[in-house]
């Protein structure tokens, strides 16, 4: 256990990192990355394995003892088990977890086991194929399926189901997705979706509080907490078989908690989702910096950390896609 404690002005420890790995994803999802969208960053400008290692390194000797690797699609970097080794084997960090749509994940599964992953968290709108090419962009849930089973297979578990809720889209299949994580032993979290460069601000936000109170009393739920819920509110079965989460960034906003910066491909470090202050470390980085002004320079972006998100009051403010910034 590392005695530094990385604490932001408003006094909130901060010792979990998103790690974007890549900013490209296979999918298009409406609420996410805009069909047609070219905006990538260039590849000489993406953090090599080194440079990750040698910056999450300095984090976890300041304390950051959780890491997710995410995107954009993770599983599209090349090498992502080796850089997971990487990760999970440096001194302090006690936590690695990976975002994916497990479009690949079958691929992987194994492997990213073997490196060091102890959680994972699948992206999964909806059940039905024509939904989840209308939805994600692309005709991929016969892939995913088996992503999961490859992932029940390789021995992860919980494996946590993400659903962003969309009024219209999908809100009418969230009873189905209930019933099919408490059969196959998935954790369901439902997210409200967030309003991110241009999308993700349209009619189909869903207010999940009403949701919440539906689904507590339909399958007999009480409030319950898990490991490492980070902002999900769970509600859960008696006999703890089965949880759901709830993320709701708008409808009820959760940074007087927040405990997490993330990081674009590029080594860029935003201090918060819904808010621009952002430090750069890919240029100390690539000028020879010692790991003294390496740790300097974090502590001294901790201190940017906006006190909240303003996602109700400027919803037009964030010109960053979810992908840019790493979800
Ligand atoms: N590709 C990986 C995946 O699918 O999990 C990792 C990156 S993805 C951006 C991470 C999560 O962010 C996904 O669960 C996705 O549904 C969610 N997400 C993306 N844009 C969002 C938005 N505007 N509002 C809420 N959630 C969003």
């Amino acid at each position: 256990m590392n005695a530094t404690v990385l604490t932001d002005q408003f006094g909130r420890r901060i010792d979990y990192v998103r790690l974007s790995v890549t900013d490209r994803c296979d999918l298009r999802c409406s609420y996410c990355i805009p069909e047609g969208f070219t905006g990538f960053e260039e590849p000489e400008h993406w953090l090599n394995f080194d440079e990750i290692e040698r910056l999450i390194g300095a984090f976890a000797r300041l304390g950051v003892s959780r890491i997710r690797l995410t995107g954009g699609e993770p599983l599209l970097r090349r090498d992502i088990a080796g850089l997971a080794g990487r990760i999970a084997a440096l001194p302090g960090i006690d936590d690695l977890s990976l975002s994916t749509n497990a479009t690949q994940l079958d691929r992987h599964a194994q492997a990213l086991k073997a490196a060091g992953v102890t959680r994972l968290n699948v992206s999964l709108d909806s059940l039905q194929q024509a939904r989840v090419e209308k939805i994600n962009g692309r005709d991929v849930l016969a892939k995913v399926m088996a992503g999961l089973a490859a992932a029940q297979e390789a021995g992860f578990a919980p494996i946590k189901l993400n659903m962003v809720a969309l009024a219209g889209s999908n809100d009418d299949e969230i009873d189905e997705m209930v019933a099919f994580c408490m059969e196959r032993g998935f954790v369901l979290r439902l997210i409200e979706a967030m309003p991110m460069g241009d999308t993700g601000r349209n009619a189909e936000y869903l207010d999940l509080q009403p949701v919440k109170e539906r689904l507590r009393t339909q399958f007999d739920l009480i409030e319950t907490t898990l490991p490492g819920a980070g902002p999900a509110r769970y509600l859960g079965t008696a006999d703890g078989g089965f949880n759901v989460g709830f993320i709701t960034p708008i409808s009820q906003h959760f940074c007087q908690t927040c405990n997490r910066i993330r990081i674009a491909v590029d080594g860029t470090a935003y201090m918060c989702l819904g808010q621009d202050e952002k430090f750069e470390f890919r240029p100390l980085l690539r000028d020879g910096c010692s790991d003294a002004e390496l740790e300097a320079a974090i502590l001294g972006a901790i201190n940017l950390k906006p006190e909240r998100h303003e996602f109700n009051e400027s919803p037009q403010k964030i010109l960053r896609f979810m992908s840019m910034t790493g979800g």
